[in-house]
């Protein structure tokens, strides 16, 4: 029964690195090379058709449909130059993945042959069958067309022998049913807002670029071992297992030495990635054991957010190389940390000026103060929302655990900032001294010098101030960072409005700028006071504390999504032009549906793998051990009440524990079919949270104890020390 296991535990010990060919030319010399960047355009297109394409990209101008033929032929040119004969529409459902469907170039030549053609109608725009991706209900079957849409603003890539062009995805009526659409609206009004506000402090200002820097954790699991475990292969987590008796107590992986066979992941993977131009930089061991993080140098975000989706995609392929496989969920094992992917998050003008940044001069630091106050007024006024937006199934086993942010969105300034902040607040207009512009005396201490001596980190904050940007540290490893980005932007964008607003009415009032501009601020300061928190966010007395202060609480993900549908967040997404009412209500369905979802098939996979692995091996050594005591009595009748003792013990807890498995596999079938009876998407999600998911762990407590009972030969499943430490 236990040979699969011992077999596979054998196999995944005795592996070794896999040998990686390593590039002979520097990185800077293939970095880019599968990218229709810059530098191809420009020698692929000729120049009228470049500058075009690249004032669409820089300027959101738009494009015409001969442009979309000669760009099509360059593409193509190039792509075939390397071998490619295949093209994909690439787009970003409302799944966790991206969707592709390639076709081939060829087109019939009317001679019998073929030839390879792509021509620009292609490139702008395809349809497909949007019923059969995560549409909230939006489409109907019979009117069931979807449409892909080009995005210049990122460049189209290779990968083997196909060349992916990045697009977005919506339905007839025009609905979006990605992420990518939103997201560039979101950045379009973050420019928007920003850009106006920029114009307080120089004119010169053209556009406003959001950044994102992700940090993405992940574990590595041997293959052997992975596929021997069906509730990983299925589900992304193991359902069962007891810890082992050693995991991350030490603090013994974070940062050591990367063990070789991961390492040769390592590299195998950053040439690739380096290749389609994503810039990582950094790699690193995590907390938990076969825990690790990879992180890129940041970028423009859409372009960050499609360089994420496909470093994801790379890893899934590479480490099958390395006889790896991935494991992207946030929390693929009980006891240690989970994953996140870290959003750093910031915002810079097309002058080179980062927002996010504390300046030299008290001018820029007006500027600094200005975004920044106006980030906490957001994050503040949306966080129910902020936290809708990274909670998912999976993503809601990490927060609230002892090792990532709880279920309460808040901001860490660090020590530097807010005493600015009070500082600000606590000096009335005079104490400022502002006299005209040239005089402007803005007594703020020097920020740069202070923040070196203030590089605190606050690991407990979902929301965290790091010096130049924020960390958005609550979203989820396996997550699109664009539904975090959406919310933050558009919570950002409409904010920023609001304060331009404010402030021209006070000038308009005979106010000089600075005055209004410190009034408004002052005024912010105050009122999102509730949401600075610097202190401990995994103590208990912080819920309490939340609580008090108004922030959400909830910590049930079907109830956390109501966020999205409250009037004043509709109103909002609506006056920032990212997302209509319908849009939103579709959206919550396929949050709902997913939620749902995720939960039957893991509460489907632990009723499976209880009753036909677990009761059947537990049973089996119980049988073991009643021979045992028959036995005893037969060779000892004399002593063999008390020899057997022990055994008649634990034949008692096996029944015990199978018995109660097995009735509470069945209570949790029924439950399953009560909640499937449910038509609304929303209550249905709430009867699969309330009723079926805590059973999953109190099946799983009884099974973790058998699997200290049961003789470790007969075990079939892979253990957590075997999972977590064969590397
Ligand atoms: P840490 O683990 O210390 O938080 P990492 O080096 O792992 O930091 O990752 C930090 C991430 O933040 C990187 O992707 C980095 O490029 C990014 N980053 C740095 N500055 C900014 C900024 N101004 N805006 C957005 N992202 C930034
Ligand atoms: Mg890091």
């Amino acid at each position: 029964m236990s040979k699969l296991r011992f077999r596979v535990v054998e196999t995944a010990f005795k592996k070794r690195a896999v040998e990686v060919p390593i590039p002979a030319e520097p990185v800077s010399e293939y970095f880019g090379k599968y990218v229709f960047n810059r530098t191809k355009m420009f020698k692929y297109l000729p120049s009228k058709v470049y500058q075009k394409l690249t004032d669409a990209i820089d300027n959101g101008e738009a494009l015409d449909r001969d442009i979309a033929d000669t760009v099509a032929e360059g593409m193509k040119k190039w792509a075939m130059e390397l071998g490619v004969t295949h093209y994909t529409h690439w787009f970003q459902p409302l799944t966790e993945g991206t969707a592709e469907k390639h076709d081939a170039f060829i087109e019939h030549d009317g001679n019998g042959g073929v030839i390879e053609e792509f021509s620009g109608k292609l490139l702008v725009q395809q349809e497909s069958d949007a019923s059969s991706f995560p549409n909230g209900g939006i489409r109907n079957t019979f009117e069931a067309r979807g449409y892909s849409a080009w995005d210049p603003s990122s460049p189209a890539f290779i990968v083997d022998d196909t060349l992916y062009i990045p697009t977005i995805f919506f339905t007839y009526t025009g609905e979006s049913l990605d992420y990518k659409a939103p997201l560039l609206k979101s950045l379009r009004a973050v420019n928007k807002a920003a850009t106006d506000v920029c114009h307080y402090f120089d004119p010169e200002v053209k556009k406003v670029y959001t950044y994102l820097g992700w940090e993405q954790e992940y574990f590595l699991v041997d293959e052997g071992l992975y596929a021997a475990r069906p509730d990983l292969l299925m589900t992304g987590r193991t359902l069962m297992g007891h810890d082992s008796a050693k995991n991350q107590q030490l603090d013994d992986h974070y940062f050591g030495s990367i063990p070789d066979r991961v390492a040769a992941f390592m590299k195998d993977l950053e040439i690739e990635a380096l290749k389609l131009g994503i810039p990582l930089k950094t790699r690193h061991n995590e907390v938990a054991p076969n825990q690790f993080e990879l992180a890129p140098i940041y970028e423009e975000c859409n372009l960050a957010n499609d360089h994420n989706l496909q470093i994801m995609s790379i890893m899934r392929r590479v480490s099958r190389r390395h006889g790896f496989r991935v494991l992207l969920h946030e929390k693929p094992f009980k006891g240690v940390n989970g994953s996140g992917k870290h959003n750093n998050w910031s915002l810079g003008t097309d002058t080179g000026v980062l927002l996010m940044a504390p300046g030299k001069t008290p001018e820029e630091n007006l500027r600094f103060v200005s975004f920044l106050v106006n980030t906490l007024m957001a994050v503040y006024h949306h966080n129910g929302l902020l936290k809708a937006s990274i909670i998912t199934a999976s993503n809601a086993h990490r927060l609230g655990a002892n090792e990532a942010p709880p279920a309460i969105i808040s901001c860490f300034l660090g020590k530097s900032i807010s005493d600015l902040l009070n500082h600000i607040e606590q000096n009335d207009n005079d104490s400022l001294t502002i006299a005209g512009k040239q005089g402007m005396k803005l007594d703020i201490p020097s920020i740069p010098a202070l923040l070196i001596d203030n590089t605190d980190r606050n690991r407990t904050s979902p929301f965290a101030f790091t010096g130049n940007r924020f960390e958005f540290r609550a979203v989820g490893s396996e997550a699109n960072c664009a539904s975090a980005m959406i919310a933050l932007n558009t919570a950002v964008a409409d904010q920023l409005a609001q304060f331009k607003k404010e402030v021209d009415g006070l000038i308009a009032e005979g106010n000089d700028k600075t005055s209004a501009l410190l009034t408004v601020i002052r005024r912010y300061i105050k009122e999102c006071k509730p949401i600075h928190f610097d202190g401990n966010g995994y103590s208990d007395e912080w819920k309490e504390e939340a609580r008090r202060r108004g922030l959400d609480c909830e910590t049930k993900a079907p109830l956390i999504y109501d966020n999205y549908l409250k009037p004043e967040t509709i109103a909002m997404f609506e006056r920032a032009g990212v997302m209509t009412k319908v849009e939103l209500e579709a959206r919550n369905e396929v949050k709902w549906e997913t939620y749902t979802k995720k939960i039957q098939i893991e509460s489907r996979v632990l009723g499976d793998l209880a009753l036909n692995h677990i009761i059947p091996v537990a049973t089996e050594y119980q049988t073991c051990l009643i021979n045992n005591v028959y036995k005893l009595k037969s060779i000892m009748p004399d002593e063999a009440e008390e020899l057997s003792s022990r055994n008649k013990e634990l034949i008692r807890d096996i029944s015990q524990h199978t018995s109660y498995i097995k009735k509470r596999v069945d209570e949790m079938i029924a439950a399953r079919k009560v909640a499937n009876r449910i038509t609304d998407e929303r209550e249905k999600a709430i009867a699969y949270h309330d009723t079926v998911f805590p059973m999953l762990d109190e099946i799983r407590y009884h099974i973790d104890k058998l699997e200290l009972i049961v003789d470790n030969e007969m075990w079939t499943l892979p253990k957590y020390r075997e999972l977590l430490f064969i590397r």
